[in-house]
Parts: structure tokens; sequence; C-alpha cells
């Protein structure tokens, strides 16, 4: 059986968010008073959303090539290009930019500090998010012939109750797929196509439904 590892992806992974927060940090600072609604709505407006598809690209990239990658490692016959999965919109990000900061928007009281954490989460959630898609809609796509994807979790990191639980099960079916494409900030669970023959390292989907069943 071929055993697929997932340690290169998660590095590349880590590497584009970690740059991504840093020009999210620098964004921040461009604004000198964070308490100042209307400058941060505008600078966000006007950059985040080419911020997080600009990362967020590459990692598509790699997933369309790993999907490809697995399929091979599979033995799977018949040739099959992978696509890229959609971009996050512009208005979708800077609608949940707009309810992460509403209170600085409203010029209320507001944590500055705490607001700019959940941007962090949320930019790291949208970063991710094409390539999740890539992965996904491969998936389903006409001739991938991949029986489904999983979610593998973090190996090493505190794995949340919802996570663990969505690690346990297969995806297989587009109907059944949606619960598996919701994602918290600061969720670094991978998307994984299934194919036959193929074994992912370090994840054993018995195991994650027992802890669920544990309460973890
Ligand atoms: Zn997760």
């Amino acid at each position: 059986m071929a055993v697929l590892e997932l340690a290169v992806d998660r590095q590349f992974q880590s590497m584009l968010i970690a740059e991504a927060l840093r020009d999210l940090g620098a964004l921040w600072a461009m604004v000198s008073d964070p308490t100042d609604g209307k400058t941060v709505k505008a600078v966000l407006t006007e950059y985040l959303p080419t911020l997080i598809q600009t990362y967020g690209e590459p990692l598509a990239v790699q997933a369309a090539e790993r999907f490809e990658e697995i399929r091979s490692l599979a033995g799977v016959s018949g040739r099959y290009t992978a696509v890229l999965g959609t971009a996050p919109e512009a208005d979708r990000i800077n609608a949940h930019a707009g309810r992460l900061l509403e209170p600085i928007f409203r010029g209320v009281d507001s944590n500055p500090d705490e607001a700019f954490r959940n941007l962090e989460g949320l930019t790291s959630r949208m970063v991710l998010e094409q390539s999740r898609r890539t992965t996904t809609e491969n998936t389903f796509a006409r001739g991938s012939k991949s029986s489904g994807f999983v979610r593998v979790p973090s190996p090493g990191k505190d794995n949340c109750s919802f996570c663990v639980m969505l690690a346990s099960k297969t995806f297989s079916t587009k109907q059944n797929a949606r619960a598996g494409t919701r994602f918290h900030n600061k969720c670094f669970c991978k998307v994984t196509p299934l194919f036959e023959g193929v074994e992912i390292e370090g994840y054993d989907q018995d195991e994650y439904f027992r802890l669920y069943q544990e309460g973890l």
C-alpha cells in the first residue's frame, strides 16, 4: 500500500500563512489609530481580499498538483487534470471582516488587539480556502475517480472536538460533503482526497471516532 505523507504540504501551508499574517500586520500598522473605524474599513476593503488571494493561490496550485500525484500514486488509469478551486470572493471576505470588526467600524467600545487576533484567524482560514476547495471540487469532478475526501487534523496540536468528529468521517458524496467543508478560524486540518490503495500517514479514522465518542 502506498503511503501519502503530508509534512511537506503542511510546511508550505504554514509558510504561506506566516507570510500572509506578516503582511496583515504591516497593513494593520498602516492604520495609525486602530480605533478609527473608517480608516480601518477603507484599508481592509482595499487590500485584504488581494492579500488573501495572493497567498491562497499558490496553495491551491499545490493542492491541484498533489491531487494528480496522489491519483497516480494510487495507479488510477487515464489522464486527469486537476482544476483550481474558486478563490474566496472579495465581497465575502469584506463581509466577514466587517462582521468581525463591527464595533470598531461603528466607533463603539472595542478592543483593537482582540479584533486583530480575530482578523488573523479569518485571514488564515481564507488563505486556506481555495486549496481546500481545489481538493473537494476535484474529488467530485468527472473522471477524477477519487472515492471521497477526509479531514486530517494537525499532528501534535490540540484539535477541537468539532474537527475530531469530522476527521472520523469519509465524505464520499457531494451531499454529505457540506459538513466536511466547514472550517473554523485557526483550523489547520488538511483536506485530502481518498484513492484506493493509498494510505494517509498518521491518519487513523477509527481512532478519531473513538476520541470523539470519548468526548476527547
Ligand atoms: Zn480543524
